[in-house]
């Protein structure tokens, strides 16, 4: 399974897509960080194959 994931960009702490796509906009749950991250900061592609093969990505 592809596994996609976002990179936060102030902190580098790495979120699920799985998690940004339930919530869309996300505050980064790095430590002392305030960075919102949001679901359309994914590349199209991945956001494409996300919810395409989302049934997979339910844990
Ligand atoms: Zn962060």
């Amino acid at each position: 399974m592809h596994i996609i994931t976002h990179t936060c960009p102030s902190c580098g702490t790495v979120v699920a897509a799985n998690e940004l796509e339930s919530d869309r906009v996300m505050k980064c749950p790095g430590l002392g960080c305030d960075t919102v991250l949001r679901f359309e900061d994914l590349p199209a592609e991945d956001r494409e194959h996300f919810l395409e093969n989302r049934d997979q990505y339910q844990i």
